[in-house]
Formats: structure tokens, sequence, C-alpha cells
């Protein structure tokens, strides 16, 4: 076994003398030898295997103390646990490619992200209804000041569970105060735990799923979530329009131009979800920033509300002027008006500017 000073090791195995040394400090390479005269580290030949293994693991960002775990390992636990530290940093560099990509959309659009407009208030109303032919209520819906959220459970009895335990794993955004930069990433960590705790529900013979739309808000600057077929319009001067795609199998016919609309709104298989929280291999949420203005009416609302009732009746209930809980009971009745096939869970929310 041949002894090397430390700048030779370091020469052989690609790392610095400094780099070295702060190993040596955390017990991840000590030196084979130390000279009891000058202190100098002495190397060992033997250890430049480790000591290149050591240095590819910082090319690839792995952190210090897991290195150490990683060194003390057989070589196929080592392999083990470099794939899954990689999935993790995919996973990660993932959903911040995904936010970064909202973020450039997002002001590429000229809107603000760094100053939002705190003066601006929101007056809400969430209202659900069984329907008139339903025998228990699936849906959810949550107006606060904060957070505003429909849902629409599926699969079985535990439909009506998975759509309220979505909502509540929401709420406890209401009671955070997040700032407007962190909308989007708190938003998407809470539908991941909403996911988780729909997931929670699954028995032997039922898996429920639910359906959310969720907008949470700060100042003038709106986070948007969105999967399954309830729905998020917008009603800004006289234009009414949709912000959300349907995850339904019917949309993707109409996006393959397979159907057209009108004969997606009439299949019967027009419910079947493509996405839903609880539902499938992961949660596949879509996310947008929304800048608020004054003026601006939203409705969120499950199918049983935008199944029945066309386009141009939403748009002239909510263009009528009332207070959103009138409104939202006049979309209910509405939607009794078209027999209420299904349950109905709207939430209004008028946004203006405070006083
Ligand atoms: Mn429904």
């Amino acid at each position: 076994m041949g002894l090397l000073t430390i700048g030779a090791f370091g020469r052989a195995a690609k790392l610095t003398p400094k780099a070295l040394r702060l190993y040596d400090r955390v017990g991840i390479l000590p030196p084979a030898a130390v000279d009891p005269e000058s202190g100098y580290r002495l190397y060992s030949t033997d250890q430049l295997p480790l000591a290149r293994l050591v240095a590819q693991l910082r090319r690839i960002g792995m952190p210090l103390a897991k290195i150490r775990t990683v060194c003390g390992m057989e070589p196929t636990a080592a392999a083990e646990a470099i794939t899954a530290y990689w999935q993790q940093v995919s996973a990660d560099t993932a959903d911040r490619a995904r936010l970064a990509a909202f973020l450039v959309d997002h002001l590429s659009r000229g809107a603000t992200v760094s100053r939002p407009n705190p003066t601006i208030t929101v007056r809400c109303a969430a209202g659900c209804d069984i329907g008139a032919v339903r025998q228990s209520n699936e849906d959810a819906a949550y107006a606060g000041d904060k957070l505003l959220a429909v849902a629409d459970g599926v699969g079985g009895p535990g439909g009506a569970a998975a759509s309220a335990a979505a909502i509540d794993v929401l709420k406890a955004l209401e009671l955070a105060d997040v700032p407007a930069a962190d909308l989007l990433t708190k938003l998407a960590g809470a539908v991941t735990d909403a996911d988780r705790a729909v997931r929670g529900l699954s028995t032997d013979d039922h898996q429920p799923a639910t359906t959310l739309t969720a907008l949470l808000r700060s100042g003038s600057q709106l986070a948007l979530v969105h999967i399954g077929d309830t729905r998020a319009y917008l009603l800004r001067g006289d234009e009414l329009s949709l912000l959300t795609q349907d995850h339904t199998w019917v949309q993707t016919q109409v996006d393959q131009g397979k159907l057209d609309r009108n004969q997606a709104a009439a299949h019967p298989q027009r419910a079947l979800l493509v996405r839903a929280l609880g539902g499938g291999q992961q949660v596949e949420a879509d996310l947008a920033l929304r800048t608020a203005l004054p003026g601006d009416r939203y409705l969120l609302c499950s199918d049983g509300l935008s199944a029945v009732v066309d386009r141009a009746a939403l748009q002239s209930t909510l263009s009528a002027s009332g207070s959103p809980q009138h409104t939202v009971q006049r979309l209910i009745e509405l939607a009794h008006a078209h027999g209420a096939p299904d349950n109905v869970a709207c939430v209004v929310a008028d946004f203006s500017a405070a006083p």
C-alpha cells in the first residue's frame, strides 16, 4: 500500500485538498495516516476508489450526510440509495419546472407577481344541493375569505367522504397567511395532502375519488387548482369564460376531433373521469395563477350545474345584479328547473376594490 500526500491524492481522485479536509472532518474519508511530526494527512492508494465515488456523488449534488450513508453501504444497497435519491431530485425538479413555466407564462401576459393589489376584497357564498333524483349528496362546496372550493365525490358510498376530505384539507390554507409569491406552491402542496387523505378512505370494495376546483387568494393574486369535471368560470364585463378543462374521457375525444361538443354533452359516458384526486397513479392537477380585478365574478360549480344549465343561462344569471348568496340560490333553482338529475355544488365570489 502506497501512501500519498494530500496534494498527490487529490490530483489522482480529482478532489481539492480543501474538499479532502472537509470529508475528513465530516467522517466520510479520513486519511490513512497523519504524519506525527508535520501533521500532514497521508492517503493510501487503496482509498482512491472511495474518493472517486465521493467526488462523483458530489457532482450529482448529493448532500454530505447522505454520501456518508451511501459510502458505508454494500454496492447493491448503495445503487438503490442513489436511484432513490435521483428519483427524488427528478420529482423536485419537475415540480420546480412546472412552477417556473406558470410564472413565465403569468409574467409574459404582463401580470405583476411582485406587487399584488392588496386593496381588493371578496364577497362570496357557497351552496350545495342534493338535487331531485339522487339519494345522497356527494358534492361539497366552501367559500371563505381566502379559499373557494367545490368538489364532486365519486366511487360508491365513500364519494361524500372523499369530497369532504379534500375540502377539509384545503381549508387549512384559509388560516395560513400565504404570501402571493407562495400561493401556487402552497396550493400544490395542499392538493398532494388532499390526494393522500382521499386515498386513505379506500376500502377493499371501494376506491373513492373526488374532483376538485379551488381558488386560493392573497390580495388580488389567485391560484387556481383543478382536477376532474368541476369547473371555474369568470364573468368579467359582459364576457363569461370557462377557466378549466374537463378531465373527462369525452373531453379527450373532443380534443382529438372524434366527438363534437354536442355529442360529448349527450354521451352516456360523459361523466367518466380521466383524472381525479384519489384515483390513478399520482395526482395530476392543473395549476394556474390569475389576477383578480374589481368587478370580477367567479363561479365554481359541479357538473350537476354545468351539465344541465346552458352557458347562456349561466351568463344571464351571473350577470343579473344580486348578492353572491342570492345568485347561488338562483343557480340551484335553475338546475332544479332542468330536473336536477345530479347533486349541485356552486360558489359565487365577487371581487371589488376595498373602500
Ligand atoms: Mn356530479
